[in-house]
């Protein structure tokens, strides 16, 4: 006979809460799930051969646990050849809530960072052809390389602003924030719609054009203007 441990309710012990540094402080923050918003930018949808005017943006998840901070390596995954870098501006959420008026979103924001959604586009192909979920192209294992949180008082209006992608030094990706046709408060907005969303939650609000491949050996650099720089190496 043995006698049951009452202290510890769990058969194993459970994984981590996920969590990504905050500038200026050393507290952490806890991170509930991943949003992504899909073609948020016109040129970006343009070149995966959509029409943004006819199809507005959509959202698909990734896994907490995918996420990589900045300066760590971003493993090359298995099971593809098509690894592709998007570099997005990531809404960090302190406060949740259903049917989030426009006008109250922005009460709903911690703060931003810097996010890389990677992708293994040659199975997310694949998923659109077959009319299958998302997950094997976008939920992989360190899918999800990201920067610390700013606070949104540290970085101000975030409406406009730089955003882009260097790889091995060469300029990928450029577009600017003012391009998003959801903007971040619409993006709330029309997630808190469908989900309800809390704190801890995080929005990878989609990528501008230029999306291409990457390579072992690859250095990505991918800036934001006035929230950061996100640095990955792919091993
Ligand atoms: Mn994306």
């Amino acid at each position: 006979m043995t006698i049951a441990d009452t202290s510890d309710p769990y058969v194993f012990a459970p994984a981590p809460v996920p969590t990504l540094p905050i500038r200026g402080t050393s507290k952490l923050f806890p991170v509930h799930r991943i949003y992504c918003v899909g073609r948020n930018f016109a040129d970006h949808a343009v070149e995966m051969g959509h029409d943004p005017d006819r199809e507005p943006p959509f959202f698909f998840q990734k896994n907490p646990d995918t996420l990589v901070l900045s300066g760590r390596d971003f493993p090359y995954p298995p099971a593809s050849r098509d690894v592709h870098h998007e570099i997005e501006l990531v809404v960090a959420l302190s406060k949740g809530g259903q049917d989030i008026a426009p006008e109250a979103a922005m009460e709903h924001v911690f703060g931003y960072a810097v996010g890389l959604d990677m992708t293994r586009r040659d199975l997310q192909g694949e998923a659109k052809r077959m009319g299958r979920p998302w997950e094997t192209g976008k939920a992989f294992e360190a899918s999800a390389p990201c920067t610390a949180i700013v606070p949104a008082s540290d970085v101000g209006d975030i409406a406009a602003g730089a955003i882009e992608l260097r790889v091995n030094g060469q300029l990928r990706q450029s577009g600017d924030l003012n391009q998003m046709i959801w903007k971040i408060p619409d993006m709330i907005a029309h997630l808190s719609g469908l989900f309800e969303l809390r704190a801890g939650d995080l929005i990878f609000s989609g990528t501008p054009a230029g999306v291409g491949a990457v390579a072992r050996g690859d250095e990505l650099v991918g800036t934001v203007a006035g929230v950061g720089e996100l640095r990955t190496r792919v091993v």
